[in-house]
């Protein structure tokens, strides 16, 4: 057939590569640096860390070779590598960062214990070879204030005890000392799992107890547990378990908690899971903050797969990178494909349509570490468990002006007076309860009038909060309300994916006015309405919730 002809002169053949050329020094680093990682794309945010741990930060040489390696655009590996918080993207011609970067959280708790303080000193004592960088909670609150130097955090800091640990050079985390699986299967661990797998306990059985008991959601959503796994098990298979351990709401620490104390009772409740949902494959997605975590973590999956007490489904461990919103459950999802943390529109619902696109179980940590107890021969503690009228146990994580912070398993609905008389010590000494964060930055705060409010779901909405994660903040006469909710504002400003106009540009705003000496409250609650009416997810959607609680709460505070 004749070709047409065409009247464009003929292109001239191009000379070179479009973009940029892979430079091959940074080519066979990279390559060293990756080892056996398979270059996949769901292998991304970890290929990035283990660039960022070789070298401290990433250059622009290495990201080509990188997108090379995974046969990426080089414009897609840039735009996840800039898209999270603890990767170090450094551009042509700027300078790379100082070696040793000492992070001081700045968020709730830590603000109430003199952060700002901290890192201002922190600034002017340590040299130009440190780095001081204000972050957003790392998840230590009941110790505060914290400080981090390279990945060793330091609790309780002050710019001496900091100093001190620059000047050792201690720049990784000391272990917890957690159970090992040997311990752990030394009282009776892994049981419930067995009988699962003997016969002595049917699916059907799990399911029809976890619904009897009651539990939900625990990350914050609160859906019920055993209604989810039985949608999930309803899907076409293959299905995917994702596990959220990237808890970042200021305030909370709770899965840390469970980590540090019993890793081997929360992997037992993945099996599980797994085994009744018909799973294949979970994916474990931990927060970067938590690098000890990681490091026990590897060692007691290796334990497991060493000595297995049954079959297993694939165990996979994923690090975070320093992003709020891939606590959103979609957003996790995006993130453990490799990609941009940016929350999806749904439907299709995770359960449907999730990781890979298959029919996905996600849940919070704390969800999956009540499941062996509560299928327990003794398990009845956790349903009977409850307070004014509700069921169930808690993890609360309970900071701020009280005399013995920490996580306390206590009964679901108690209030927070009888959480700090009972179980926080009270108030610290010469503090006087004002007000409180029931549910971490984005679950509002209230006063010291509504302290006899039963902590649940459900019970918080008429007052214009909600329980979250369980994440109780509790400050003092000494303290300011406005100055709390500024603080929350300015951390969903900075988390804010940008994806959507009234998240992005709504934080950012509110921040401005909520500066001002008078808030303008027309403004501010026509911003806080077109927030919550249009942001495509729970960070935009709950950002105003600190804003309205002030203007409902502390008017003295915001007005002339
Ligand atoms: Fe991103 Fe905020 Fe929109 Fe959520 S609400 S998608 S975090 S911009």
């Amino acid at each position: 057939m004749q070709q047409p002809v065409s009247s464009e002169p003929p292109r001239k053949r191009r000379k070179r590569r479009r973009g940029r050329v892979v430079d091959p020094q940074a080519q066979a680093q990279v390559q060293e640096w990756l080892g056996a990682l398979p270059r996949e794309r769901d292998q991304l945010l970890e290929a990035l860390h283990l660039l960022q741990d070789a070298q401290g930060y990433l250059s622009a040489p290495h990201l080509v070779a990188l997108a090379e390696e995974f046969r990426l655009a080089p414009a897609e590996v840039y735009e996840v590598a800039t898209f999270y918080h603890h990767f170090d993207v450094v551009k042509e011609g700027e300078p790379a960062p100082a070696p040793l970067t000492v992070r001081v959280c700045d968020s709730l708790t830590c603000s109430l214990f003199g952060a700002e303080a901290l890192a201002s000193s922190l600034e002017a004592r340590l040299g130009p070879n440190v780095r001081i960088q204000r972050v957003p909670c790392v998840g230590r609150c009941a110790r505060a204030p914290v400080a981090v130097v390279g990945k060793n955090p330091v609790e309780q800091a002050t710019p001496e005890g900091v100093a001190a640990v620059v000047q050792s050079g201690q720049v990784t985390p000391v272990l917890p000392e957690a159970p090992t699986l040997e311990q752990y299967q030394a009282s009776g661990g892994y049981q419930v799992y067995r009988d699962c797998l003997s016969g002595a306990r049917s699916v059907e059985s799990v399911l029809e107890a976890l619904e009897a008991s009651g539990l939900r959601g625990l990350g914050g959503a609160g859906f019920p547990t055993g209604r989810k796994w039985r949608i999930v098990r309803d899907q076409p298979g293959p299905r995917l378990l994702a596990v959220n351990i990237d808890e970042g709401e200021p305030g909370t620490f709770k899965d840390r908690y469970c980590l540090e104390t019993q890793p081997h009772q929360f992997l037992e409740g993945v099996l599980i899971a797994c085994w009744a949902v018909g799973i294949d494959a979970a994916y474990l997605y931990l927060r970067d903050e938590y690098a000890a975590c990681h490091t026990l973590l590897q060692r007691e999956l290796r334990a497991l797969e060493a000595h297995p007490p049954g079959p297993l489904p694939k165990l996979h461990l994923r690090r975070g990178a320093g992003a709020y919103v891939c606590g959103e459950e979609s957003a996790l999802i995006e993130s453990l494909e490799g990609k941009r943390g940016l929350p999806r529109q749904r439907p299709p619902y995770v359960a449907e349509v999730g990781l890979f696109g298959r029919p996905t179980l996600e849940h919070n940590l704390e969800t999956l570490h009540w499941v062996p107890p509560l299928l327990a021969p003794d398990g009845s503690a956790f349903p009977q468990a409850g307070r004014h009228g509700r069921q169930g146990l808690r993890a609360f994580s309970l900071s701020g002006r009280v005399a013995r912070p920490g996580v306390y398993l206590a009964p679901a609905g108690i209030t927070l007076q009888e959480l700090l008389d009972e179980y926080g010590g009270g108030m610290a000494p010469g503090h006087e309860l004002y007000g409180y964060f029931p549910g971490g930055a984005s679950g509002g705060l209230l006063p010291a009038s509504l302290a006899q409010v039963p902590l649940d779901f459900g019970t918080l909405q008429a007052h214009g909060c909600f329980i979250g994660s369980a994440a109780v903040v509790v400050f003092s006469r000494q303290d300011r309300a406005r100055d709390l909710a500024l603080n929350a504002l300015r951390f969903f400003h900075h988390e804010s994916c940008g994806q959507c106009t009234p998240c992005r540009v709504g934080t950012s705003k509110a921040v401005a006015l909520m500066q001002a000496p008078t808030w303008d409250r027309p403004l501010l609650e026509e911003l806080a309405q077109v927030m919550e009416d249009a942001s495509i997810c729970g960070l935009g959607q709950a950002a105003p919730n600190p804003i309205r609680c002030v203007l409902k709460y502390f008017p003295e505070e915001v007005q002339s």
